[in-house]
């Protein structure tokens, strides 16, 4: 019976969210927690646990991290969590038959670019050469040369917005079998394309971009492809390899590999101006939504806090102020600073207070009067599904037209959850700043007039040139001009090194 090792790290950061997170910002499982909690589930490893079970494998479980969005994991903490999963691999070296990493690929601390890339690195010299390692990626990974020269195969998400976790734990569960016990030498191509993209053509169902993901299926009906993805990236993680790439691994066939990932990526290269997020300039849409009955959803992707923003942006407000909007206006800012004063005063009273910008200074705090209307600091569940947020001490303050749900902690924004715990009802409100790149229609899509996407200032905004990379290869759409793409196949193989 085959002894197969789980184990993983993931989280997606942006670069240009000035807050660091930290090892508490992650759940954490070790042990037979790691099966427990996974079991019957819809993520990588509930899906990596439920074929390995019927395959009758003895699993192995260690120590997985989850973390949500977030600004740059601070490196000692890093290190700390790095050394954790190495420890818990140590007493199973030479014991095992392969191991499986559950991944997502666009981590970044302070001071590590390739935080996967260096677990795999040291996973290697604790697990040994010759153990197959297969690794889950999310579709907006970032997927390394050093990912690749120490991982056998790489498997990633197929859909967008995400529906195929257990799908994808299982893919990688079915293909590290087949190494295991087959004997099968995964050969890996990847095609890099220097673009970046956002939008909603990536919506894999009804989007442009489904057109490579059906073509890597398609890929992985023939038995010689073991593996085919396009990884879009995140664009927010500024990082040496950032870019759109097409991969594809064959048993020891590098013709098929490389003519799959050259042909998914020649397909993409053409709709990349397509793949662009729609904004309307934030002036604009203040003004816009002024003359109009409402309601109106003003969409403020770039604080987006699921996609790794501070939650700290005022900028719309700040428009809103400066036009002296007419109408009523629910917006939501996390500002641990504001949140603490108005705890410290109490329901009723009356502060002056600087809202915004405590955490992110591309923000000019807005020096307000604002009166304490309610004080909450529990957890509370998402709509969307049973995901516990944790707010930290939070308020909801009042200001002339003007309601702030303020958090001290980042919640996500996808659908209503903040508004309703505080008593507050987007329906009752002409307008709703809604910190999210996508919701579900019925949260606001199907009762509003019209939906603003909105291009504020942020760290996750959908104007890629806005945001100011430094570190990713340049040239790179749309960040620059006159950008070209010629495939350059890179082939990757460990049964051919060793
Ligand atoms: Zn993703």
């Amino acid at each position: 019976m085959p002894r197969i090792l789980i184990t993983g790290c993931e989280q997606e950061i942006s670069t240009f969210n000035p807050v660091a997170c930290h090892y508490d910002f992650f759940n954490i499982l070790r042990g037979d927690e790691l099966v427990e909690l996974n079991r019957g589930r819809n993520s990588t490893v509930g899906g990596a646990v439920k074929h390995f079970e019927q395959a009758g494998v003895e699993i192995v479980p260690t120590w997985h991290a989850q973390g949500d969005a977030a600004g740059p994991l601070d490196h000692a903490d890093f290190l700390r969590m790095a050394t954790e999963l190495l420890d818990a691999l140590k007493p199973h070296a030479g014991k095992i038959d392969g191991a499986y990493f559950s991944l997502h690929g666009s981590m970044g601390t302070t001071a590590e670019l390739d935080p996967e890339g260096y677990l795999l690195q040291e996973a290697r010299k604790i697990l040994g050469e010759e153990v197959p390692i297969v690794i889950s990626l999310d579709l907006h990974g970032v997927l390394t040369a050093r990912m690749m020269q120490h991982a056998d195969a790489v498997v990633s998400y197929h859909t967008y917005p995400h529906v195929d976790f257990a799908n994808t734990g299982e893919r990688a569960a079915k293909l590290l079998l087949r190494i295991v016990n087959d004997g099968i030498k995964p050969v890996g191509v990847r095609v890099r394309v220097p673009a970046l993209v956002r939008g909603n053509e990536l919506i894999t169902e009804t989007g442009l971009f489904g057109a490579q993901i059906r073509y890597a299926q398609e890929l992985q009906q023939d038995s010689e492809v073991l593996s085919a993805g396009f990884l879009i990236c995140n664009p927010f993680t500024d990082v040496p390899e950032l870019c759109s790439q097409g991969f594809v691994y064959t048993n020891g066939n590098v013709q098929k590999a490389t003519d799959g990932a050259v042909k998914m990526t020649t397909d993409f290269w053409p709709n990349r101006a397509k793949m662009q997020g729609q904004l309307i300039p934030l002036v604009d849409a203040v003004k816009k939504a002024a003359a109009m009955k409402g309601p109106i959803a003003f969409t403020d992707a770039a604080d987006a806090t699921s996609s790794g923003a501070s939650g700290n942006s005022n900028a719309i407000v700040a428009e809103m102020l400066r036009q002296n909007y007419p109408h009523t206006v629910l917006a939501p800012i996390a500002d641990p600073t504001l949140a603490a004063q108005a705890h410290e005063a109490g329901v009723g009273a009356r502060i002056r207070g600087k809202v915004g910008g405590s955490l992110d200074p591309r923000y000019t705090p807005l020096d307000m009067e604002l009166e304490v209307i309610s004080l909450s600091d529990a957890p509370f569940d998402l709509e969307t599904w049973v995901f516990t947020q944790v707010p930290g001490k939070s308020a909801v303050l009042h200001s002339g037209n003007i309601t702030f749900v303020v958090t001290t902690e980042p919640v996500m924004h996808v659908d209503r959850a903040l508004f309703l715990v505080n008593g507050q009802n987007p329906k009752d409100f002409h307008s709703t700043v809604v910190k999210s790149p996508h919701c579900e229609p019925q949260f606001f899509n199907d009762w509003v007039e019209a939906n603003l996407n909105v291009d504020a200032p942020g760290a996750t905004s959908a104007n890629l040139k806005s945001l100011g990379h430094t570190i990713c290869a340049r040239p790179m759409y749309p960040l620059d001009d006159n950008v070209e793409f010629t495939p350059k196949p890179e082939v990757f193989s460990r049964s051919t090194r060793n």
